[in-house]
């Protein structure tokens, strides 16, 4: 695949959960992930949000609307492919299709596409340059606990699998 892909907006380190069993059980592990370091809204707030820290990194904060009108946040791990989260003032329902909004001005972030994972989702961007651009980012579905979330590069989604094996062949 020989898939490059821009690290800016986002950073390539040894996997902290994995560093942590290194540390637990004294084996040698390689895995490298991504993790990401801006993701903005259209209108040009970071919603990487230092309060909450995932392995010390600091989560993806997402204001959320649900069916029902309950509001609250959910900040979701900034490893890229960890589903990890941690709700703020609202419940979560599996399969349940939410509003995603920034957590600061309230705008809805757009969607790039139909979710290919799952019924109705829809996959949200956030630009990972503050001038806002919907090809570039991060992209998570819509939806309650459906696993979809792939990296935007030029309009191309990368799948957490593709860069797992792109960044350990690569020999990062
Ligand atoms: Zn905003
Ligand atoms: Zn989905």
């Amino acid at each position: 695949m020989g898939y490059k892909f821009d690290e800016h907006g986002f950073m390539i380190i040894p996997d902290p959960r994995e560093f942590r069993i290194e540390r637990e059980i004294g084996e040698t592990l390689k895995n490298k992930v991504v993790i990401v370091r801006h993701a903005y809204c259209p209108n040009g707030h970071d919603v990487i949000w230092k309060y909450v820290k995932f392995n010390r990194h600091p989560g993806l904060r997402i204001h959320v609307r649900r069916p029902d009108g309950q509001e609250g946040d959910v900040v979701t791990s900034p490893i890229f492919g960890d589903h990890t989260r941690m709700c703020i003032g609202v419940d979560l329902v599996t399969g349940e299709k939410l509003e995603f909004h920034c957590p600061i001005c309230g705008v809805k972030i757009p969607v790039l596409d139909k979710c290919d994972q799952c019924e109705n989702g829809e996959m949200r961007v956030w630009s990972y340059n503050p001038n806002y651009d919907i090809s570039h980012g991060i992209a998570i579905c819509d939806v309650v606990d459906c696993p979809s979330s792939y990296i935007v590069s030029a309009d191309e989604l990368i799948a957490h699998a593709q860069v797992h094996v792109d960044l350990n062949l690569s020999g990062l």
